[in-house]
């Protein structure tokens, strides 16, 4: 399946310290691979792709997310976006009834999706009527009346003097008897054939001009694979819809017809269907969809804790060192130069704050490289000259210059300015603020 081949795409990747441009033309790859395996669309795997990859190479190094981790999330994001981003609410009609057309092949799930969705509208206190407009199959009407028994929801269906036999005749008085009864919506379940013709996609178009209706729904069976794309054309051309239901997602099926058929109708997928039951129903939900695809729903619940505690944790722990300036040692300069370097231009907020404006122009001469010499000098150090900076004399200045590659006047800069930092510090807490000039009377 599509997320086993991606399960073993990310594993390779585990335990590598940065993502190269080799590892990311590998993962690509492989994430095209189980993709098209997967049934989606060669356009839309394509498109998916090359998005990946530049977002790959853009992405900075995340301190929170190992590599694996960084393109796990990076393809769950890509996965929602293209999915459609967020749930698409069903358009109601000025006035009631708001019209609901179900289009799709024979076998597709039309007649029990049009259960669902009356029993889920019911169950807001509306009123929906169901309609029977599926007149070429011997039982469909009965079915339809099974349905809506369940359901507790009334059934228009052909009579004796009300259009037997004429499916668009069904349709336009089933709106009228909706009026007068208060039912605020109709559902309207059609007939479908098992493959696509001529005939059929008449007489949906007929309903759909005899009607008009609010949302024309094509319903379409998750399981159909790469079909689907050409079914959703089909469909898109002889009749238009405004969104997708997607059915059977209790199967098999791990999503690839989802992904193309929003790509390529660019129609948003408005309702989910998994199993045969009145409740096997829910909106959909783009990011479960997504995680659905990767299947990967606790690796991304650990990512995203992942991040949130990591930016926590370096939060709490920098402004536990600036409040007593005792502990602010060299891994905590460090530390703050590259949270803020991190910030971007956010960093820009330090200089509106009292007393932060010196420490932010101290950091913002710091560019990329500076803070690469200055990472390799304090990592040459020992933890003890870390702790307490007053140790590195003249000799050991001289051993951390050769283990970092840099001269020995570099690392006089840095003990320099980290004791000009930690001084700064010093007055802050003693309430003097420096470069604040001093209020009267306080
Ligand atoms: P229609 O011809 O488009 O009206 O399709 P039906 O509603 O009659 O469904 C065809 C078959 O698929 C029936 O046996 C349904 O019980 C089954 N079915 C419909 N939706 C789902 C679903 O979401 N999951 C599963 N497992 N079966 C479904
Ligand atoms: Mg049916």
């Amino acid at each position: 399946t599509l997320s086993d081949r991606l399960t073993s795409v990310f594993s390779s990747l585990r335990g590598k310290g940065r993502l190269s441009e080799e590892d990311i033309d590998k993962t690509a790859r492989e994430i095209r691979l189980a993709l098209l395996e997967a049934d989606v669309a060669l356009p839309v795997v394509r498109a998916f792709i090359a998005k990946v990859k530049e977002r790959a190479r853009g992405e900075e190094v995340s301190k929170a997310l190992n590599p694996a981790q960084q393109v796990i999330k990076i393809v769950n994001e890509e996965l929602v976006e293209i999915l459609g981003g967020e749930t698409r609410e069903i358009r109601h009609a000025k006035n009631a009834p708001t019209v609901i057309m179900l289009a799709g092949l024979q076998g597709s799930g039309k007649t029990t999706l049009a259960g669902k969705i009356v029993k889920w509208l019911a169950d807001q206190r509306n009123t929906p009527l169901l309609v029977a407009c599926d007149l070429q199959r011997p039982n469909a009407v009965t079915q339809l009346q099974v349905v809506g028994q369940r359901a507790s929801v009334p059934v228009f269906a052909p009579q004796p003097g009300n259009g037997v036999g004429d499916p668009v005749e069904v349709a336009r008085q089933s709106v009228e008897h909706a009026r007068l009864n208060n039912n605020n919506f109709v559902i309207i379940d059609t007939a479908g054939r098992l493959g696509v013709d001529a005939e059929m996609m008449q007489q949906a178009a007929d309903i759909r001009d005899a009607v008009q209706p609010d949302e024309i729904l094509f319903v379409v069976d998750a399981m159909i694979g790469q079909d689907a794309v050409n079914t959703a054309q089909a469909f898109l051309d002889g009749v238009g819809y405004d969104a997708v239901a997607l059915t059977k997602l209790d199967g098999d099926a791990r999503g690839g017809a989802a992904l193309s058929i929003r790509h390529i109708t660019g129609r948003p997928i408005m309702f989910a269907s998994t199993g045969e039951k009145l409740e096997d129903f829910d909106l959909f939900h783009p990011d479960r969809m997504a995680s659905r695809i990767l299947d990967m729903g606790d690796v991304l619940t650990l990512i995203e804790q992942a991040q949130r505690t990591f930016e926590q944790d370096e939060v709490e722990e920098m402004a536990g060192a600036l409040a007593s300036d005792t502990d602010f040692t060299l891994d905590d300069f460090l530390k703050q130069m590259q949270m803020v370097r991190r910030m971007g231009p956010i960093s820009n907020l330090l200089g509106m704050m009292p007393g932060m404006g010196q420490m932010r122009d101290q950091i913002n001469d710091v560019d990329d490289k500076d803070l690469d010499r200055i990472t390799a000098i304090i990592r040459s150090m020992t933890p003890g000259e870390r702790l307490n900076p007053k140790l590195i004399n003249g000799s050991r200045r001289l051993r951390i210059a050769n283990g970092s590659g840099v001269q020995v006047s570099d690392v006089n800069g840095l003990v320099t300015r980290f004791f000009e930092a930690q001084k700064m510090l010093k007055q802050m807490k003693n309430g003097g603020m420096p470069g604040m000039p001093g209020m009267p009377g306080m």
